[in-house]
């Protein structure tokens, strides 16, 4: 990027966690080309108010009502402007003082500040792949009629969002998802019935948010992430393959008509795709560590396991049925990942729990194909 280049003002919706975090980091180490502008959390006020009183953004949002008057406080010798509640995110994604949104609140309590900002024409960033797993259909038609870029956070769909730059005349054949298999790989049901939270929570190669870690070791992670990758590339669902690839170095592939395969590589760390997804269509220079090909000996890739881990089948299920069915598995995930987390079920609960959801006779519910008008007056 030229000196000349104007400073680019990022709201940060979910600042306090993994990714909004990471995303300071790379502000910090970019001050010439980035401002923070806007930072929100959910519960989170002391780290809120550290992260205003270092980067001194021009609004801050605090989700829970009953924390305004702390975070208001703290702030009160700043011109910082204080905002709370749900539908003030809603708000601020609605204003004009930042250029982009990066979308990192998790789940589907994203999904209605992303869509205010692509409403506003902002340009989005996005980790919160939640987003389009339950409203794909709504959120990428609007990008397009906003004119607004999608550009994802997500490492395998910044592969290959990476991979796809030049092709944009050529066909897709298919995207090959990576996955790390999560901690649990190669385990059987007998042994994931006893799975302790604190072992979920435990990510071989990444480090991330509760949620995010916990749908990584049922594998639903990579569910979600076959239907994101639909809508971001405009696919259909056989063009979706997933592979496991236990060293996360390969973070996803295209494969075009001609048969030749294109991968995007990189050692796992999450500000790598931030950084890109910030300053695209530039890369930047950093001192991120870099790969090393004399001590990577193994590139391996195997099937998953989806007997086991059932949570991919049914994600395949939803994205192959499509309709408002990822919505539904996607809201009976967010309940089963939260009920796991305080220890009210055990891990092969959330796949059950899950299941009986989509089965559910939910016929008067399902619409095949969603009336768009009324299911965006509902939000
Ligand atoms: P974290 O749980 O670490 O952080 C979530 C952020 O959202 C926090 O700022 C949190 O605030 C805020 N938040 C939580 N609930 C609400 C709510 N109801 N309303 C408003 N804000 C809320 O998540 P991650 O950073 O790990 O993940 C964020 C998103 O990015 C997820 O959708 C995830 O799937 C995706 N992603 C994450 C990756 C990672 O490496 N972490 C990789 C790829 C995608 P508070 O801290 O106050 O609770
Ligand atoms: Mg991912």
């Amino acid at each position: 990027m030229s000196s000349q280049q104007t400073i680019k003002r990022i709201a940060i919706f979910g600042s306090t966690g993994s990714i909004g975090t990471q995303a300071l980091e790379v502000i910090a180490e970019n001050p010439s080309l980035f401002s923070a502008e806007v930072l929100t959390a959910h519960n989170n006020d002391e780290l809120l108010i550290e992260q205003a009183l270092k980067f001194n953004p021009n609004i801050v949002v605090i989700g829970d009502d009953k924390k305004y008057a702390a975070v208001k406080d703290a702030l009160a010798s700043t011109d910082i402007k204080v905002f709370a509640g749900e539908k003030a995110l809603e708000e601020v994604a609605s204003m004009d003082c930042y250029d982009l949104m990066l979308a990192a609140i998790v789940g589907y309590a994203g999904l209605r500040p992303t869509l205010k900002a692509i409403e506003n024409g902002k340009a989005i960033a996005l980790a919160n792949k939640e987003t389009l797993v339950v409203a794909g259909d709504i959120i990428m038609r609007k990008a397009v009629e906003n004119r607004v870029p999608i550009i994802p956070v997500d490492s395998e769909h910044s592969a290959i969002f990476q991979c796809l730059i030049g092709e944009t005349r050529n066909k897709i054949e298919k995207v090959i998802l990576t996955a790390s298999g999560g901690p649990f790989i190669g385990r059987k049901p007998n042994y994931l019935v006893n799975v302790k939270r604190e072992h979920a929570l435990q990510h071989p190669n990444w480090s991330m948010g509760a949620k995010i870690t916990i749908d990584s070791a049922t594998l639903m992670n990579k569910g979600l992430e076959m239907i994101e990758a639909k809508w971001l590339f405009n696919l259909k669902p056989e063009q979706v393959q997933v592979v496991i690839h236990p060293q996360s170095i390969i973070h996803s592939m295209v494969q075009f008509e001609d048969g030749s395969v294109k991968a995007q590589m990189g050692l796992p760390d999450m500000k790598l795709p931030i950084q890109y997804a910030l300053t695209f269509p530039q890369r930047i220079k950093n001192d991120f560590p870099r790969m090393d090909f004399k001590k990577i000996t193994t590139l391996s890739f195997e099937e998953p396991d989806v007997k086991t881990f059932r949570n991919l089948a049914l994600a395949e299920e939803a994205l192959n049925k499509a309709g408002n069915l990822p919505c539904i598995m996607n809201a009976a995930n967010e309940i089963a990942v939260f009920a796991f987390l305080r220890n009210r079920i055990n891990f092969l609960d959330m796949t059950d729990l899950i299941e009986k959801t989509m089965k559910f006779n939910f016929r008067h519910l399902f619409f095949p194909d969603i009336n768009r008008t009324s299911f965006i007056n509902l939000l």
